[in-house]
This record gives structure tokens, sequence and C-alpha cells, in this order.
């Protein structure tokens, strides 16, 4: 029997609710207090473990309690007893196991690639493909309604090293996000900025604020309509501004396709929790490339397991150009739930080496934080 021959014999879930340090408002949605996420291991006979975490938001991609039922109620029957061997024909039958829930196939993704990773003693990011880079350069969004706190953020941003900013904008008055970014630019001129609306702004004042943001120069605009708007972004997309980053227009790979041939952003915003797992991940940034647009790895509300998955699904995909804004281990938990900490240093997050996802959970802060959990 070779190694990823054993069966996968035992599947836990657990269900978190991880304090944060702040609120943060969004185009779509309020995080404040804690934020949700879940965590699946994977036992397979030998005993070596994999694990993977689900992110949902429950205004943009799903709740968490549809991602716990999702994965023990639906997706359990297509993963015990089968063969680690078997992750893609897993991965095929979880696509259409269960309607949505991607948050739910990007943990088991993730799971199955650390368990087989752990297995045969290699990095997750090298069963993908080859690695494209050792460091992505970090970005840390700015969303706190009190932009003092955000002051004291970016102070400390600085005196680490980290280069990129995405302000949040869209969820107060228009004021309000132009008085940020003129601090930004006057205070704090070493930062890239990115703007991200998230869904925030209607169709019909949609070009007028795209047009005043446009004239501080970000790097790029992201998703100022909602996911459903594509006839706007695609006029959005058409004003002579920076590139339009479609972020919640775009889930998964057939969302990129509608998206290119309706010409509607200038790049994307790849999210395994909106994309259901790394492998599709990849797609939508291998199409997006094939029509010259630039991808960055963005994230939901998550631990320090989510951004691993992301980063060794970076790692291993050249097309995704423009980092990774994966800092909520770091600067928005109040405690992270990996054995060691996210490896950020200097602006960069490094990638791992070590095998699988590189770092495990630790299972004493899972069961502390778990507001619920199921053993088989
Ligand atoms: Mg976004």
């Amino acid at each position: 029997m070779s190694d990823l021959d054993q069966k996968i014999v035992a599947m836990d879930v657990w269900r978190l609710s991880l304090p944060v340090l702040s609120r943060r408002d969004h185009g779509v949605g309020v995080v404040e207090g804690d934020c949700e996420v879940v965590i699946l291991r994977l036992t397979a006979e030998g005993g070596e473990e994999g694990f993977g975490e689900a992110s949902p938001r429950s205004v943009c991609s799903g709740t968490p309690e549809a991602t716990y039922a999702a994965l023990n109620r639906y997706l359990r029957p297509h993963i015990l007893g089968r063969r680690v061997a078997d992750r893609e024909a897993i991965m095929a039958d979880a696509l259409y196991a269960v309607a949505h829930c991607t948050e739910a196939k990007a943990a088991l993704e993730s799971a199955l690639l650390d368990l087989e990773g752990r297995i045969l003693g290699r990095p997750v990011w090298s069963l993908l493909g080859e690695k494209a880079r050792d460091m992505i350069p970090l970005s840390v969004s700015l969303a706190n309604p009190d932009f003092d706190q955000d002051v004291a953020l970016l102070d400390r941003l600085r005196s680490d090293g980290v280069g990129i900013v995405k302000l949040n904008t869209g969820f107060a008055d228009h004021a309000f996000d132009l008085m940020r970014l003129e601090r930004l630019r006057g205070d704090y001129a070493e930062f890239a900025v990115r703007v991200d609306f998230n869904q925030g702004l209607s169709v019909d004042e949609a070009p007028a604020r795209v047009s005043d943001i446009d004239g501080f120069a970000p790097d790029f605009i992201e998703q100022p309509v909602r996911a459903h708007e594509y006839e706007t972004m695609a006029a959005l997309r058409a004003m002579p501004t920076q590139p339009l980053l479609a972020d919640e227009s775009v889930f998964g790979p057939e969302d990129m396709q509608r998206a290119l041939s309706e010409v509607i952003c200038d790049g994307v915003s790849v999210k395994i929790m909106k994309s259901g797992g790394l492998t599709r991940g990849r797609r939508i940034a291998q199409m997006a490339a094939k029509a010259s647009m630039p991808a960055y790895g963005g994230d939901m509300i998550e631990a320090g397991l989510a951004h691993l998955a992301g980063v060794h699904m970076i790692a291993a995909t050249p097309e995704i150009g423009l980092g990774c804004e994966f800092y909520q281990a770091t600067y928005y938990l109040k405690e992270d739930i990996l054995e060691t900490p996210f490896p950020v240093k200097g602006g960069d997050v490094l990638v791992p080496d070590a095998p699988g996802l590189g770092i495990r959970p630790d299972l004493a802060k899972l069961d502390h934080y778990a507001v619920e959990r199921t053993n088989a």
C-alpha cells in the first residue's frame, strides 16, 4: 500500500468564535466583537492529520452555521473512507454535493493538501505547482470607523516595514473617505494605497465617487457596487481611472469567464473562500492572466490557518502578482490559533517550506474558542 492509499478515517469540525481587536466597517456589513471560523481536521489510517479553515462572511459568502452543516452533514459522506490519493475526486464530488458553501470546500481542499503534504514530507505549494516566490508583499486593510485607531495602526505598520494599505471606503459618507485619503497621502506618503468599496455604493452614486477617489491615484479601486451589477462594473471600468478590480463579482472560474466576456474589470481578487479551494482559485488567476489582468490574494476575516492555505496557493501561482492581504492573524485577532506565529517579516509574508501547510493549529486554542464541535 502506498502512503497515499491510506484511507481517511476521522473527521473533526470546530466552530470557533475568535475575539478581535476593533470594529471594522465595510461597504456591506460590520465586523465587531468576534469573527467566526470553522476548522476541519482529517485523520488518515496511519495517524497523520491535515487541517483546513473555512472563514465565512454572512454578508458576502455564507454563514458559519451553513459551513458547519456543509462539512458535517453534506460533505462528510464524500470524505470518510476515501483514500488520501483521491483528493481531486473528492473535490469534484464536493463541488456538487452541496450548493455554494465555498468556504467549506476551501477548508476541505486545504485539509486534504495538508494531509497529503505531511504524509509525503512536502509543502503544499509543491503539490500544486512550481514555487514562484519565497515572499509575498502584505497589504493591511484600514476599516475602522474611528480613524484615530487606524492612524495608530498606520504608525505600527510603518515601524514594521509594511508598505501597502487598503482603505475600505463606502461605509460612511464621501467626506470621510476623502479626509482619510488626504491624511494617507499627506502623512503616510510612503505607503502604496489601494481602495476597496466592498459593494458599498449605489449604481447612481458610484461614477462620481469613484472619479473623486481616483484623484488620489490609488493602485486600484475595488468592487464599488454590488456583486451582480455587472453592467455598472463595466461602465466604471470604461472610465479613464485607475484599474478597477472585481472582488465579490467573481467567486469562481465560472464568474471569471463572464467577467472577461462582459469586460467588467482590469484585475481580480482571488480568495479561496470564494472559489471553493486552492485549485479553483489558481484557475481564476490563470484565466485573468491570459487576458493580461493582474490578480491579488484577498481574504475574508480569517485566522492564520486560512492565511497559510492562501500563501501556498499564491506561492505556486505566478499569475497572482499584486501581493496578499493576510493580515488578520498578525494585526486584527486578539489571538491567532496557530502553534507558532503566522510568518510575516518586514512587510512580507514568508512562504513555508515545511511539510503540509507548514504550521499546525494549537488544539488547546481550538477547544478554548470552540462554540460547537463534532468528533467522528
Ligand atoms: Mg474586497
